[in-house]
């Protein structure tokens, strides 16, 4: 979690102010102009294109995009996990096969102790013993990424809070999403490209 929070950059804020749009730098509108949030003491804040006057996209309450958002995550991030980590039993047989190689390389100094492998024949099986480690950990450490993906799934409940500041909010969401293409002409249409 930690990793996917520090990962991407930052969005950059005008000088003092504080960050006030959690999407900041992650949704366009369909004519590529970014949306912006739109702030005042009247209304509550809308996103609006920053090319409305030409592209005549309509803005949208900012809360309703944001639910939008967190509906359609909500819905493709449990089936990510269940597609790459069924209940971690890759995890298990992985971990079980590793400790299986550490078994095997302390028998391999044994035997070559007791004279039984000569030094040769020790260097090839302890050469091919590292090999079957490194593509076991290399797995392993790909399984351990997608358990961290079942955690955002927690994630995505805190969001909905409404004392959640918008920077966290848009570390969040940076870690997450690559872009949201935005469009409303008569229905609204959200479109989301996911990093994971
Ligand atoms: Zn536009």
């Amino acid at each position: 979690m930690q990793n996917l929070l520090q990962s991407g950059h930052h969005p950059k804020t005008a000088g003092r102010y504080a960050l006030v749009n959690p999407f900041a730098g992650l949704c366009r509108c369909i004519c590529g102009s970014a949306l912006v949030m739109q702030k005042s003491k009247k209304f509550r804040p809308r996103l609006v294109c920053q090319n409305q006057s030409h592209c005549h996209q309509k803005s949208i309450l900012y809360q309703e995009f944001e639910k939008i958002i967190l509906q359609i995550l909500k819905q493709q991030l449990p089936e990510i996990v269940c597609r790459r980590n069924p209940d971690g039993l890759k995890q298990k047989i992985l971990h079980q096969q590793i400790s299986e190689i550490h078994g095997q390389q302390e028998k391999l100094y044994d035997f070559l102790e007791r004279g039984i492998y000569s030094e040769e024949i020790f260097l090839a099986r302890q050469k091919a013993l590292s090999e079957k480690y490194q593509h076991l950990a290399c797995q392993l450490s790909e399984e351990e990424t997608s358990t961290e993906i079942l955690k955002l799934s927690d994630m995505l409940e805190l969001l909905e809070s409404p004392e959640m500041p918008a920077s966290v909010k848009n570390q969040f969401f940076r870690s997450v999403i690559r872009e949201i293409i935005y469009s409303r002409n008569e229905q609204i249409s959200l479109k989301l490209v996911l990093r994971i």
